[in-house]
């Protein structure tokens, strides 16, 4: 299972795929698959064996074609070359983006075969993987039906089909207490405008609901660090010209990022879920986060949403921003139960390593 070079699995707060590969890797062993990780080397997961390649990276190469992927990332595959080499792998599991593939492909035909999981989406990237030719061994798997549907044609070739993320929360969410919950909506994740917390801080004020953002400005964690932040970066000037005008501290607060048992209580004491979404969402473990903790999601149909919420059970969902305001007035008669109950059957990490064992299976036997 090949994590990369960026964030400690499982992450110290914010990181959806590190946090979806700490998820999975103690599941797919108690199913019996051996698995050896890569990842980085303040990694606290155990480990049966991991390739620790080297300290934190960035997400440079997300910018870069996955060809000419750049920085610390050609280390680490190399370090995970070297150890397939050894010869006892039968099936590389990647979440590395484009870097990835490179490394997918460098494996050849004599090499196992690679499952490359997307966690992006691609609609805005279409010359990302555009020369990536993949060879017959390489499978690519998506995290919502969405995200693979509209995933950049060379990609769609080798789609094996998609698995939803998961969250260790909704093991058992249907028996967990009832938290208490406030008047707030929250909206938890990266701040940027793909994200949309500026349409939320300004239905906050229009339409009188209070309003709590987590999650960190590009690579700032607290308001503290973000004093000090590099006004260059696209996130901090979303954050300074779109978000703060509305940020008074009463009705819309920004807590900054959030980890561990205070994340699960802000989460499970809203009223609501809020996803003001720009982009199409691939994955959405917020949202299933959310549905686990007994709060309802109210958002923008797009992306993965409409696949993971059932409008009118589990949440609301409209495609008009303007009427997301109306719909937090709406979302008091969902009952938290149901959210409990559907993350308990369809999100758990057991319900994910289950998906992820069935396209292993596949692909070592084909
Ligand atoms: N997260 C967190 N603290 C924060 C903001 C986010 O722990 O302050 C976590 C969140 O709970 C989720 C992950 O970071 O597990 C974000 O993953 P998601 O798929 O929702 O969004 P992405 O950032 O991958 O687009």
């Amino acid at each position: 299972m090949n994590a990369g070079p960026w964030l400690p699995v499982p992450p110290n707060g914010y990181g959806g795929i590190e946090n979806i590969v700490a998820t999975l890797v103690p599941e797919l062993r108690a199913l019996g698959i051996e698995v050896v990780l890569a990842t980085v080397g303040e990694s606290t997961l155990p480990a049966d064996e991991r390739v620790h390649a080297f300290g934190t990276g960035q997400f440079e190469m997300l910018q870069r074609p996955y060809n000419q992927a750049c920085g610390v990332v050609p280390a680490h595959q190399a370090a995970v070359l070297r150890r397939i080499a050894a010869g006892d792998i039968d099936l590389v599991h990647d979440h590395v983006e484009a870097a990835g593939l490179t490394m997918l492909a460098a494996l050849g035909t004599g090499g196992p075969p690679g499952l490359h999981t997307l966690h992006w989406d691609l609609r805005k990237h279409p010359d990302l993987y555009g020369t990536f030719d993949g060879g017959a061994r390489v499978r690519v798997n998506g995290v919502s039906a969405d995200q693979l549907t509209h995933a950049p044609e060379a990609l769609r070739a080798h789609a094996i089909g998609h698995v939803h993320l998961a969250t260790p929360l909704a093991i058992d969410a249907d028996r967990r207490a009832k938290a208490e919950k406030h008047g707030y909506a929250v909206v938890l994740g990266r701040i940027n405008a793909g994200k949309g917390q500026d349409l939320a801080a300004e239905l906050a004020h229009r339409h009188g609901f209070d309003l709590v953002l987590a999650g960190p400005v590009g690579p700032y964690h607290s308001p503290e660090a973000l004093a000090a932040a590099d006004l260059q970066n696209p996130d901090v000037r979303f954050w300074h010209e779109r978000v703060a005008p509305h940020v008074d501290g009463v009705r819309v607060r920004w807590v900054g990022t959030v980890a561990g048992q205070e994340r699960d209580d802000l989460v499970a004491g809203a009223r609501a879920a809020l996803f003001p979404l720009r982009w199409n969402e691939p994955g959405g473990t917020a949202v299933v986060e959310s549905l686990a903790l007994g709060t309802p999601v109210v958002g923008i149909a797009r992306g993965c949403l409409p696949e993971l919420i059932e409008h009118g059970r589990t949440g609301l969902l409209t495609t008009d921003s303007d009427e997301l305001g109306e719909l937090m007035h709406a979302v008091g008669g969902l009952v938290e139960a149901e959210c409990r109950a559907e993350a308990a059957r369809r999100f758990t990490p057991a319900v994910m390593a289950a998906g992820y064992a069935d396209l292993y299976r596949r692909m070592v036997v084909s």
